[in-house]
């Protein structure tokens, strides 16, 4: 079943409600990153230039049950207005006689942005009620909110269901193009490389490219788990002990499907979990009382020879504390190894683009996700409801 967008919609005079990700980081009431605003340009100039009466809503942080002034979109609204070059007016709420009036009085080409969606405890519930009212003020609903789609609310997958013409944007439909490639039909060899803090946020991941990868790098916090369950000694490095024999296992699986998981065979180590730690390196095993903080200089090698041959290439996880100068060598090594591939390089979650950044070669991706957790989720083969719902015969 396909997914119609917003471009195959005919949205002129409409009333067009488009669910957005504007969950922006604030600072003092200023937005310190951007990147999500600009995400959505694409699709909100398109809805402008057609005619269409555009409401945009988004959530923003975590309110605690009722409204809350710093966590208003008036800043955002007021950014985008500069960004489009128009007017963007703001809405006192996102249901309400008052918001209506003012929806029923957009022109075609204008734009309003509603407040917060997460002021009301029900966006989060998916109650049917409060997802009614939000289908009340719209002729069309489209969502190009991609960084939300795991995540079945009112905005993101209830109201879907009391507007008639539903569809994604353009983010929504480049997001899953490039993720859902990496599963279709991935070039060969399929090389993914995971890192992060917690084995267990990557388990389903590593589980479903199983059979798909050709081998699966693994660095980051997460490698001494498994390094443990292969009977290495990791010192004091960071491991989840609940999830050694899980890790094991799946080790065994990965294998029976021919992908090939690589561990750090050296470590940048420090004595403490601190930025000021004496910095050292140790082979194979780490010493009792040293932490593994970072990949040592075999390891980017070898991970280095393994990305050089890629035609397709999946990232998400840093290999080390990227966050403190003497940890972010192995990071910093891998992301320019795979810029200077010449894959198809899709990379996702906060903290790998923070790292991209920081090597400045973001440019040099071809699709950089700006769903963390969805994109895992996609990866995971799980379903999104905020994808699925908008799939009509
Ligand atoms: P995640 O959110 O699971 O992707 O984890 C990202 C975090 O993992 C970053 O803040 C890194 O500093 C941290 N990290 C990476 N490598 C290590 C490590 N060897 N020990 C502890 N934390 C790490």
């Amino acid at each position: 079943m396909g997914i119609k967008y917003i471009d195959e919609l005919n949205i002129k005079n409409k009333r067009v409600f488009i669910r957005v990700d504007f969950n922006v980081p604030l600072k003092d009431g200023k937005i310190t990153d951007d990147t999500r605003v600009r995400a959505a340009l694409p699709t909100i100039n398109y809805a402008v230039k057609q005619g269409a009466k555009v409401i945009l809503a988004s959530h923003l942080g975590r309110p605690k049950g009722g409204p809350d002034a710093k966590l208003s979109l008036k800043p955002v609204a007021a950014h985008l207005g500069s960004l489009l070059k128009q007017e963007v007016k703001c809405a006192p709420d996102c249901i309400g006689d008052e918001v209506e009036k003012m929806v029923n009085g957009l022109k075609p080409g204008e734009v309003i942005l509603l407040e917060n969606l997460r002021f009301h405890p029900e966006e989060e519930k998916n109650d049917p009620g409060f997802s009614q009212k939000l289908a009340g003020l719209a002729d069309v609903y489209i969502n190009d909110a991609f960084g939300t789609a795991h995540r079945a609310h009112s905005s993101t997958e209830g109201m879907a269901h009391f507007v008639k013409e539903i569809g994604g944007g353009f983010l929504l439909r480049d997001e899953l193009k490039n993720l859902e490639g990496l599963l279709k039909n991935p070039g060969k060899p399929f090389v993914v490389i995971l890192g992060g803090a917690k084995v267990s946020d990557k388990m389903g991941v590593i589980d479903n490219l199983s059979g798909k990868a050709d081998v699966i790098l693994v660095g980051g916090g997460m490698a001494y788990t498994f390094l443990k369950s292969r009977k290495i000694e990791i010192g004091a490095s960071k491991v989840e002990e609940n999830m050694i024999y899980d890790g094991m296992m799946m080790l065994g699986r990965a294998k029976t499907k021919n992908t090939r998981i690589l561990l750090p065979v050296d470590h940048v180590v420090g004595d403490k979990f601190e930025e000021s730690t004496p910095r050292s390196e140790s082979k194979t095993s780490i010493p009792a009382g040293k932490m593994g903080l970072d990949i040592g200089p075999a390891t980017i090698e070898l991970f280095k020879k393994e990305i050089a041959e890629a035609k397709t290439i999946f990232w998400n996880g840093p290999q080390g504390v990227f966050e403190w100068a003497g940890f972010d060598q192995g990071t910093l090594a891998i992301a320019r190894a795979i810029a200077e591939s010449k894959a198809v390089k899709v990379a996702g979650g906060g903290d790998t683009i923070a790292a991209i950044e920081k090597a400045k070669v973001a440019d040099k991706f071809t699709h950089i996700s700006t769903g963390g957790g969805a994109s895992l989720e996609l990866l995971e083969g799980k379903k999104l409801p905020g994808v699925e719902v908008l799939r009509k015969d």
